[in-house]
């Protein structure tokens, strides 16, 4: 099981990014997202109604403390940072860990508590550069299921595109019940 946290969300600032990280994460293969800061029941929205159209079991969760979150987790944790080790020298090692163990996979906001750097197993930096929680998530599980993730379909969507060297071609089922069979044979 892979999870994110991405960290110290604030309602109004962060809505559209703190969507974008979730998207990438469902999108990239993980399970779950969950958020900490403010609450934001419209985040939590946002995402449940692009996983009702596309499909699949991706769940978002709010947690008020990371803290807690991080010390009760089952498994291996990771912090994705400029800061950290470069992600070639240490992917083999976290896919390794991840055949047996669960892993979540920690992104930032814009200020990152100097606790969370040690409170991690591992902290990974794609690039030592700094850009965006959603471009080092994107990479990271890209690297950690080498390509596999981009093979990925959602038998059970609404919505599913048939891939189309022009224009824009979606299949539509009225209820994600009536979508299994025909979308399989599109994808
Ligand atoms: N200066 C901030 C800090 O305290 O780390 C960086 C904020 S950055 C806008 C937001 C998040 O994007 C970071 O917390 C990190 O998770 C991710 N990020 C940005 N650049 C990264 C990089 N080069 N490698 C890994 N993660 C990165």
């Amino acid at each position: 099981m892979l999870a994110v946290l991405r960290l110290n969300h604030r309602i109004g600032r962060d809505k559209r990014l703190s969507t974008h990280v979730a998207l990438v994460a469902r999108a990239f293969g993980a399970d779950e997202i969950y958020y900490s800061g403010e609450y934001d029941g419209s985040l939590e929205q946002s995402v449940v109604k692009v996983v009702e159209k596309w499909g699949g079991s991706f769940r978002i969760n709010y947690v008020s403390s990371w803290r807690s979150f991080l010390k009760t987790w089952q498994g291996k944790t990771v912090h994705l940072t400029m800061y950290g080790l470069p992600l070639k020298t240490v992917i083999d090692e976290i896919r390794n860990v991840f055949r047996s163990e669960n892993l979540l996979v920690v992104v930032g906001g814009e200020k990152v508590d100097s606790d969370v750097y040690y409170a991690v197993d591992y902290n990974v930096a794609i690039t030592s550069q700094p850009h965006s929680e959603a471009a080092a998530l994107a990479v990271f599980l890209d690297w950690l299921y080498e390509g596999a993730e981009l093979d990925r379909s959602f038998p059970d969507a609404v919505f599913a595109v048939v891939p189309s060297a022009r224009g824009k071609k979606v299949i539509y089922r009225r209820s994600s019940a009536e979508a299994d069979s025909d979308i399989r044979g599109y994808l």
